[in-house]
């Protein structure tokens, strides 16, 4: 059964919302799509086949070009889902049924990339206002998603390097 559904959000665009209650934990979905070296998708993005906020990295030099649904999940600062393993997202705490499920986008960011960032309009008090790659998150917050076991295997190899 879908846990999620897309609609619109107050101001952000479409947004993916629990239809159930989610626990901590729990696997919500997974993202699915092409996997493409570094080169490709900068490719695709300088063609307009894809927008530089869109692609998710899931290794060193490996990025995935969403194909489904998961695309949809939006940004936030005091997110309740984070990214598992390869590309599983997975609830960081409890989800209540009608919750947007967010994840933070600067965990899927590797610190080998440095020419990425993008405003943030979530709106939440610790609201860092421009986020950046994974090294830009704060230390005390990359514990509690460490904690949580919200974050990929690649970012946890890159940060324990
Ligand atoms: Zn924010």
């Amino acid at each position: 059964m879908n846990k999620f559904e897309i609609r619109e959000t107050k101001g952000k665009g479409k947004g993916a919302f629990a239809v159930c209650d989610i626990k901590a934990g729990e696997k919500i979905t997974e993202f699915t799509g092409d996997v493409v070296d570094r080169k490709t998708i900068h490719e695709r993005i300088l063609n307009g086949e894809e927008r530089i906020d869109d692609p998710l990295q899931i290794g060193d030099d490996e990025f995935m070009d969403i194909d489904n649904e998961a695309y949809f999940f939006n940004h936030s600062c005091e997110p309740n889902a984070g990214i598992r393993g390869i590309a599983d997202l997975v609830a960081i705490k409890d989800i209540k049924t009608g919750d947007e499920i967010t994840f933070d986008y600067s965990t899927t960011v590797g610190t080998n990339i440095n020419n990425w960032q993008m405003q943030c309009l979530c709106g939440t008090p610790n609201c860092r206002k421009i986020i950046a790659n994974v090294s830009s998150i704060p230390s005390v917050q990359i514990e509690k998603y460490r904690k949580a076991n919200g974050l990929q295997d690649y970012i946890l190899k890159q940060l324990d390097r």
